[in-house]
């Protein structure tokens, strides 16, 4: 193939964090990889021949990472979780997730880390690995498989046990170090990118199952304050053999937990990433900035499942940002829709984190979320070697709230994927 040059007036350069003029890039189609990044001194023509791209009149950001999705998870205002689990085919949910996966990398993502396949076990794998092979059009996936937990911690359940309701399993179970060590073999040789794990979940569910947990039958009537709080699941001494072995596969680790002592249970096990963590208060973030924990807090999805403490939520994230915690942008995206997944970035913009801190997070925070160079490319940053994910935003997101949603224009691994708002080629790998 050949070598074409991108041509751009007004660049977000992820590494300095500011927005700079007159940019060309250079990049080997071959390879997908720029190679070269030049600040043009000369004036172009006015008008530029394909194979080269004029950006022109455009904001040029390098492809978004969404760092927490799950492509096989629909909105949950039209189905719940356990819905979608219980009662979609097998066929109707890889269907859907080449769906999601087309319409992430139209809004500009051409990244994601998907945590967690949602009990349709190892498909993130293979839809991962159609998206590589050319197949179907979809941002580059860095999977879980599986997620793992303890015994009963992380599990679609029923009240039914006498065999009339089938609810596929949510993740693969383990307890105790030796065990814990084998779940992760058992991830890696199914083909995970990164190691999820259950730090802390509403174990304790089937005390008072609410109306989500079972469609079809009436919640409990007097409730207690606080019918299903996020516990542990783990003992300290389990997260570790999790790390451990998972460090010995060059896996990075990701620990879901939302409690204050899921999270310092976690960060105390060394993990990469946290997500969720509202809970977290000043202890928990220093901790997670002291152990160098990558803060993935998931707003997208706490805007639409709480009401009241969706505030404190949003103050979690601010003392994050301004005790420097280390931050990525990933929504929960499939909770709420794949192609809204710039409104995780539209909240941190939203909470005061400016523009320029919100997408760095959401480009290099990503990579690194992804494993940084354990991902075996590098993504995120406009340099030489890096894959040439390139998009371009119709308006200035410094003046217009709205502006991540206007994607004109996409390149993947340096291929063009839209182009002047319009979808190339997507059916012709
Ligand atoms: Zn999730």
């Amino acid at each position: 193939m050949t070598v074409f040059t991108v041509h751009t007036d007004l660049l977000f350069d992820s590494k300095k964090k500011e927005f700079v003029k007159d940019i060309s890039i250079i990049i080997d189609g071959d390879t997908g990889l720029i190679t070269e990044v030049v600040e043009r001194k000369n004036a172009l023509p006015d008008s530029i021949h394909s194979p080269d791209v004029d950006l022109r009149g455009k904001v040029v950001c390098p492809g978004f990472v969404d760092a927490h999705t799950h492509i096989f998870l629909h909105a949950y205002d039209e189905a719940p979780s356990v819905v979608q689990k219980r009662d979609e085919s097998f066929v109707e949910r890889i269907v859907r997730a080449v769906n999601h996966c087309r319409l992430g990398l139209m809004a500009g993502y051409t990244t994601y880390r998907d945590l967690g396949s949602e009990s349709m076990k190892e498909a993130d794998a293979n839809i991962r690995d159609a998206i590589n092979r050319g197949l179907t059009p979809g941002p580059r996936l860095f999977v879980a498989t599986r997620v793992i937990a303890s015994t009963a911690a992380y599990e679609p359940r029923t009240e039914n046990h006498l065999g009339g309701t089938c609810v596929p399993a949510g993740c693969d179970s383990a307890d105790g170090a030796d065990e814990l060590r084998k779940a992760v073999r058992r991830r890696i040789g199914h083909g995970a990118d990164v190691i999820k794990f259950y730090a802390d979940y509403y174990r304790r569910v089937m005390r008072f199952p609410p109306k989500q947990q079972h469609p079809y039958i009436p919640s409990m009537r007097f409730q207690p304050v606080d019918p299903n709080p996020d516990l542990v699941v783990f003992q300290d001494e389990e997260m570790d053999a999790i790390v451990s072995e998972a460090n010995l596969a060059k896996a990075p680790t990701v620990a879901h937990a939302d409690s204050k002592e899921g999270i310092l249970a976690a960060a105390r096990a060394g993990v990469l990433s946290i997500e969720h963590a509202s809970r977290a208060g000043e202890e928990g973030l220093r901790l997670m900035k002291d152990k160098g924990v990558i803060f993935v807090p998931t707003m997208a999805i706490f805007e639409l499942i709480l009401q009241e403490r969706f505030g404190k939520v949003v103050e979690n994230l601010q003392l994050a940002h301004k005790l420097g915690v280390r931050l990525a942008c990933g929504g929960d995206t499939g909770t709420f829709p794949h192609g809204e997944n710039a409104r995780e970035m539209e909240i941190f913009i939203e909470a005061g984190i400016s523009v320029e801190d919100t997408l760095e997070a959401g480009t290099v925070g990503g990579w690194e979320a992804c494993g940084g160079d354990l991902c075996g490319r590098r993504f995120g940053w406009f340099e030489e070697g890096c894959a040439a994910d390139i998009i371009a935003l119709d308006t200035d997101p410094r003046e217009d709230p709205k502006a991540l949603r206007k994607v004109s224009f996409v390149m993947k691994d340096g291929r063009i994927w839209k182009q002047d708002n319009e979808p190339v080629d997507l059916f012709s790998p």
